[in-house]
Formats: C-alpha cells, structure tokens, sequence
C-alpha cells in the first residue's frame, strides 16, 4: 500500500476502487486560454465536467485519474472545484503535452532543472497551490521523440525515481515509439512496473503490443469511443491479449474530453464517434466484453487492481493461465 495524492488529499492505493486512468475534465491550449479567455465559457465547462463525472459516479467509478499538464491547460483549481462538487477521487498529473518542442526556458536548461519542476508538483504543490500532482505524463507522437522530447522523457523519468509516483505516456502505435519510450525510460533506470505506455489500443499489432509488455509495463487501452479504431476491434485486441495471460498488465479507459477546444464542435471528429464520452466504457464496452467471454474477474483486474498496482509498482501475478470463458458458459 501507498499513499497517493488526489486534488482533495492523499489516499491509500487500496482505497481507490473502480479507476478511469485516462479522462480529460478540460483539455485546451493553455497559452490560448491565458491570452484569450473570452473564448471559453468558463462555467459551461464546469457543468459539462460535473455533469460527466456525476455520470461516472453513479455507473460505479470511485478514481479518475486526468492526465492534463502543461500544454493543454492544466488548471487545478478548476479540477479541485470538479471533485469538490462530485466528491469524486481525482488524481492530477505533472508533465509537459508536447508532440514537437519545449518552451526556451526547458530547452535552455539542463534535465535536472526540468525534473525539479515536476518533482515540485508532486511534494510541494501545482501552480502554487499545496494540492499535489500523483502522476508524471509525457508524450511522443508521429514526429516521434525530437531532442526536446527526448529531455521531457528523461527529466520524467529522474522524478519518478526521486518521488515513487507512476508514469503515463502518449504514445503513437502507428510509428511504434512506445518501444522507444521504454528505451529511455530502461536507459535512466526506471522500474517498468511504475510505467503505462498509453493508447495502445490505437492499433491491433499484437506483435507491437506484446513487445512492450514483454519489457514489464502497463499499457492503456485507453481510448474507447474514439478514433482511428472502433471499439470491436479495440475489444478483439483486449480480448487476444487477455487470453495471452495480460489482464493485469492494462487499463481500460476513454481518453475522454469533458471539453475539448482542438477542433469545432461541428467538426467531423466529433461526428466519427457520436458515442464517445465518459460513460461510454461501462455502458457499452464492458457488458459487450463480457458477452464475448471476458470474465468479471478480469473486468475488476483491469479497472481495480491494475491502478492500485501501477501506484504501488507492482503487479498481481499473470493470469496465463486462466482461460477466457466460452460464451455460452456465462
Ligand atoms: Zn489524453
């Protein structure tokens, strides 16, 4: 057992029940929203996040976890009024969301100086407030891990290793820079038990998948209801690593975005996958999960257990040899 840091105070990893590891109660462009606040309706994104969450709630979820950090308008307060109204466990993240580069201040600077800045989130508090980080989040995308992602990483890595907390990435499957991700986070010494390649679900290469789990992380199949795979095939994937004996090594999750200022609303992005919101996951996936033989217990690893386990750097043993039910024996 440890000790994690919500928006409203620590809990014990073991009190953190059914988790969604990766939903966004706000997810902007963060230097858009300083220089230009009249473009957002502060309060509607506040009841749309509430609304969400109560939502949530009632299904049976007790954690989200929101990996929003700098780059795409982390803003703690806003989550803490969120958990305060829904009473709900949030855990926030500290990291940098970046596909490319870094602001000069980081690239001008060494590692350590960067990793000080997230270690400061986490023990001391984000944004000069006293509420704490319980997460490192970086990303790398289809312009792959550039010199300034590559310090990101690293400097990521560093604080995990002085704080204990986990780390979530962005990954791109498409290119397979989870792989690489690993390379750096192997080269600066990080347990891979504390690390979760996330959207791996993106892509339906067992092989890939495989590989990264083989190197002893989590990955997040984390973006149900979402682009560029539809959630059967998403399932087929889970479902195929499953019966690999994997169930405790991934995270179900929706990577949804309570409100999102990336694209106009009547963009086609948010026409491809009408369904995708928060609820999406335990209103259609799950039960379609355990229709096609998936058995309740490996529901519960993936959604209870796992995130206990990515906290505390750990994992419950494989479940190789447990066999995915036939549909009919249900
Ligand atoms: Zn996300």
């Amino acid at each position: 057992m440890v000790s994690v840091n919500t928006v409203t105070g620590k809990v014990d990893s073991k009190q953190l029940g059914c988790t969604l590891v990766h939903e966004h109660l706000l997810l902007r462009s963060d230097s858009v929203a300083i220089q230009f606040p009249h473009l957002y309706d502060d309060q509607s994104n506040f009841l749309k996040a509430v609304e969400q969450v109560k939502a949530v709630k009632s299904q049976g979820v007790h954690t989200i976890c929101d990996p929003t950090v700098m780059g795409i308008g982390r803003d703690i307060r806003f989550m803490e009024r969120v958990a305060h109204e829904t009473e709900m466990k949030i855990i926030a993240a500290t990291g940098i969301y970046s596909y490319n580069d870094i602001p000069p201040i980081f690239q001008n600077r060494d590692i350590n100086y960067l990793a000080d800045v997230f270690i400061r989130d986490i023990e001391v508090g984000i944004q000069n407030t006293s509420i704490k980080a319980g997460f490192l989040k970086c990303t790398a995308d289809a312009a792959g891990i550039t010199e300034d992602l590559d310090k990101v990483f690293r400097a990521i890595a560093r604080a995990q290793k002085v704080t204990g907390v986990p780390i979530m990435t962005h990954s791109h499957p498409e290119s397979s820079n989870g792989l690489k991700q690993m390379d750096i986070f192997e080269d600066e010494g990080v347990d891979p038990k504390f690390i979760m390649i996330g959207h791996c679900g993106d892509t339906d290469n067992i092989d890939y998948i495989t590989q990264i789990l083989k190197r002893g992380a989590f990955i997040g199949m984390d973006r149900y209801g979402q682009a560029p795979l539809p959630y059967e095939k998403r399932n087929t994937t889970l479902i195929e690593l499953i019966k690999k004996g994997f169930a405790n090594r991934m995270f179900l999750s929706q990577d949804y975005c309570c409100s999102f200022d990336w694209f106009p609303p009547e963009h086609e992005f948010f026409k491809t996958y009408p369904k995708w919101s928060m609820t999406f996951l335990l209103d259609e996936v799950v039960p379609q999960l355990l229709n096609t033989g998936v058995t309740e217990e490996q529901v519960r690893t993936m959604m209870y257990d796992n995130v206990r386990c990515w906290f505390e750097g750990t994992y419950e043993l494989p479940t190789i040899d447990r066999v995915i039910k036939e549909p009919n024996s249900i």
